[in-house]
């Protein structure tokens, strides 16, 4: 008898579990708008250019495989903190951000948890209801505790404003208020420039810290700029912040588990010392980071050649989402002559689209169209091809109906 015995099936991973039942499917219609990775429009994975020349350069400059610092790439560091701050932020001159490399979004993610454990005790994450699936093991498994705040509208399939601004003014002073900084996931809904406004004004009223997941910058405008300016807005005002970024999708590093944690704080004497102890908490967990994505990021983003072609391929990522959007809503308009509004999808932006179908009906998307999603009603439009917008449209008629 095994000394495991006690130990039971753990469930399938509600996100990564869809391409595994994908890849058992063997019905040639299948679709997998599960998981949030960008595909050509023939549903291939893609290498970015970009990625592929600072790739060749790095072999040509023979680079050797040393440890890095625990804190990661310095050049890494520096360009991730310009990107999402712009280069010449005051913050950045006045030395008030820690910067560390990090294990792509959710490792950054994970060491702020860390630090939030471990600094800031008994204090709570507020997380947006709906939110990415996984904020919530994070910070479980950190054993920091969190609760929700509303943010989608169901009847309106929008922000409910309203609502997430009376949860973040009724959660206890000195709460992390989880923010998706564009390209809200699931739902595809971010707030207004205006809203930002307000949802700042009532983060400081409460001395809540403002905590940004940034996992789609660029993503969702096509503009790295435009993606960063609800960050760029509370940095302004001169409050700490905290802010994970992730390079997964827009640089298509998914694989390489490249990201950082920003802090910023509110002197450069603060920031030496948080970054310290983010050190301290990353060197038993994993030591120090690898090197290899840090690199191309670095070289992407640090060579004005690159770093504008890597704008181009991104407006072309961010081009061929909102074409396939534009075309399933061409599709369902044409189809249901209910009078139903499909707007919404319009709307939504980012690499998904947040159906507003119920468990029931995704799970006949699954089971009679063979198209994967997850069960909250998200596809993942960067897994959809021009072609398949027709048989997608069909697909979500029937289940609607
Ligand atoms: N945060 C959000 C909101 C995401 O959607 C994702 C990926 O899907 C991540 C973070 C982290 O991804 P990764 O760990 O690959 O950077």
């Amino acid at each position: 008898v095994s000394r495991f015995e006690s130990i039971t099936m753990a469930p399938p991973d509600p996100i990564l579990g869809v391409s595994e039942a994908f890849r058992a499917d063997t019905n040639e219609m299948k679709l997998n708008l599960g998981v949030g990775a960008y595909r050509t429009e023939d549903l291939q994975p893609y290498v970015l250019n970009v990625v592929k020349k600072a790739e060749k350069l790095m072999l040509e400059r023979g680079e050797n495989k040393e440890y890095l610092p625990i804190e990661g790439l310095a050049s890494f560091n520096k360009v991730t903190a310009e990107l999402l701050l712009g280069a010449n932020n005051p913050l950045i001159l006045e030395q008030r951000v820690a910067t560390v490399q990090g294990l792509s979004g959710t490792g950054s993610l994970r060491l702020a948890a860390a630090l939030i454990e471990r600094y800031f005790p008994g204090a709570k994450v507020l997380i947006s209801s709906p939110s990415w699936g996984n904020h919530k093991n994070i910070f479980n498994d950190a054993r920091v505790p969190w609760s929700e705040y509303r943010y989608y509208d169901p009847s309106t399939v929008g922000l409910d404003f309203d609502g997430m601004i009376a949860d973040i003014k009724a959660a206890p002073e000195g709460s992390f208020v989880l923010l998706h900084g564009c390209a809200h996931n699931p739902t595809g809904i971010d707030p207004t420039p205006e809203q930002w406004e307000i949802i700042a004004d009532v983060i400081q009223e409460k001395n809540h810290i403002p905590f940004f997941d940034v996992a789609y910058q660029g993503f969702a405008s096509g503009s790295l700029d435009v993606d960063a300016s609800s960050v760029r807005l509370f940095a302004a005002r001169g409050l700490e912040l905290l802010v994970a970024q992730s390079y997964s999708k827009n640089l298509g590093l998914y694989a390489e588990r490249i990201g950082a944690i920003n802090i910023v704080c509110s002197s450069a004497d603060a920031a030496t010392r948080v970054k310290s102890q983010i050190k301290r908490l990353a060197r038993p967990m994993y030591s120090n980071p690898p090197v290899h994505g840090a690199r191309i990021v670095a070289n992407v983003v640090g060579d004005p050649e690159l770093f504008n072609e890597w704008k181009e391929e991104m407006e072309v990522m961010a081009g061929r989402i909102k074409s396939v959007r534009q075309k399933l809503y061409d599709s369902l308009r044409a189809k249901d002559k209910s009078g139903k509004d499909w707007s919404f999808i319009l709307r939504q932006i980012g690499m998904f689209s947040f159906t507003g179908l119920n468990k029931a009906q995704s799970d006949n998307m699954t089971n009679k169209w063979h198209v994967y999603m997850t069960k909250d009603g998200r596809i993942s439009l960067a897994g959809l091809s021009s072609a398949k917008c027709e048989y997608l449209a069909d697909a979500i008629f029937d289940s609607y109906h």
